[in-house]
C-alpha cells in the first residue's frame, strides 16, 4: 500500500534533500534476483529524483538492469531493499491493496518496447481497457479511449482490431492505453525498440508533444543516443548505480557522477 507522509513503517526521506516539485524518487533501490550461488544482483544502489516536468532517458546496454528499474518504479515488482516514493509517500508493494492498484492503474503510465495490445480487440477496446479495469462506465470509457486516439493520430483505426495496425501504429495505441488514465508520470521501456528508424522518430515525438501538453514527468530507456540527446537528461545504469551522463545533464550533477 501507499504510505502516509507520517506512517511509523515508511523508510526516512533524506532529511537535506529540496524536494520542491519531486514527482518521484528512488532510494538505494537494491534489486537481487534468485538466491545463493545463483543469484544476481542486478540493481545495487540506485537513487533516482523526477522532478515535475522533465524528461529523462536511461541509456545502458541490454541487460544493465533498465526495464528492472522501471518495473520498481512502478510497482510491477519489489525491491530486495530501498524505497520508491511517489508524492513523497512511500510505495509499499508488499500487500496488494487498493491504493496500490489505483496507484498503478492512475499514478503511472507504462510503455514497453513490445506494445502488448490484445490483437483481437480494437485499438478503441484495448485504450479503454484501464478505464474499464477501475469500473468505468463502457460507453464513457470508450468515449475517452477514442479521443486519446484522436490525440495520437488515429481516430481513423478506432474500430480497427489491434493485429491488423502496423508496428509504428501499434505503439502510438499503446501511447493512448498508457495515458488514457491520465497519468503523471511515464515510464517507457525501450519504446521505440522495435520499430524502424522513420517510426522510432515519430513515436518519439509524439512522445515529446504530450509529454510537453500533457505536463507529464517521463522516464524513457532507450538504447537510441540521439533520442535520448532530445531529453532533458541522460542517465546510465552501470553495476547497478544510476549515473548522470551527457551533455545535457543539469548543472548540480556532475558528468559522470551518481545520479540523484
Ligand atoms: P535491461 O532492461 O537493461 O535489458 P533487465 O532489467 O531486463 O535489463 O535485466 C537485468 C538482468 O536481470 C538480466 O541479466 C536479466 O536476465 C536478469 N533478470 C531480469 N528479470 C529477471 C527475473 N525475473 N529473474 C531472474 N533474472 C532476471
Amino acid at each position: 500500500m501507499i504510505q502516509p507522509p507520517d506512517s511509523a513503517s515508511q523508510a526516512v526521506r533524506p532529511s537535506a534533500q529540496d524536494t520542491t516539485g519531486l514527482v518521484m524518487e528512488a532510494r538505494s533501490l537494491k534489486k537481487i534476483y534468485g538466491s545463493g550461488e545463483k543469484s544476481l544482483a542486478v540493481l545495487s544502489d540506485a537513487n533516482l529524483s523526477l522532478r515535475q516536468g522533465e524528461m529523462v532517458a536511461i541509456v545502458a546496454p541490454s541487460g544493465a538492469g533498465k526495464s528492472t528499474l522501471l518495473h520498481l518504479l512502478a510497482a510491477l515488482d519489489t525491491p530486495t531493499s530501498g524505497t520508491v516514493y511517489f508524492a513523497n509517500k512511500a510505495i509499499e508493494t508488499n500487500d496488494d491493496d487498493a491504493a496500490l492498484a489505483e496507484f498503478r492503474n492512475r499514478a503511472v503510465g507504462f510503455l514497453w518496447q513490445r506494445h502488448q495490445l490484445l490483437p483481437d480487440f480494437t485499438a478503441a477496446e484495448n485504450v479503454a481497457m484501464p478505464l474499464l479495469l477501475r469500473g468505468e462506465d463502457f460507453t464513457r470509457a470508450l468515449g475517452m479511449a477514442r479521443k486519446w486516439l484522436a490525440e495520437v493520430g488515429l481516430e481513423n483505426r478506432a474500430d480497427h482490431r489491434a493485429g491488423e495496425l502496423s508496428g509504428g501504429e501499434q505503439q502510438r495505441v499503446a501511447i493512448a492505453r498508457a495515458l488514457v488514465t491520465g497519468p503523471s508520470v511515464l515510464l517507457a521501456d525501450e519504446p521505440t525498440g522495435d520499430l524502424d528508424e522513420q517510426n522510432a522518430w515519430a513515436v518519439f515525438e509524439l512522445l515529446e508533444r504530450l509529454h510537453r501538453t500533457h505536463g507529464l514527468t517521463s522516464l524513457i530507456a532507450t538504447h537510441n543516443l540521439a533520442l535520448a540527446a532530445r531529453c532533458d537528461r541522460i542517465l546510465g545504469l552501470e553495476h547497478g548505480v544510476l549515473k548522470t551522463r551527457g551533455a545535457l545533464a543539469s548543472a548540480s550533477e556532475a558528468p559522470g557522477g551518481e545520479a540523484s
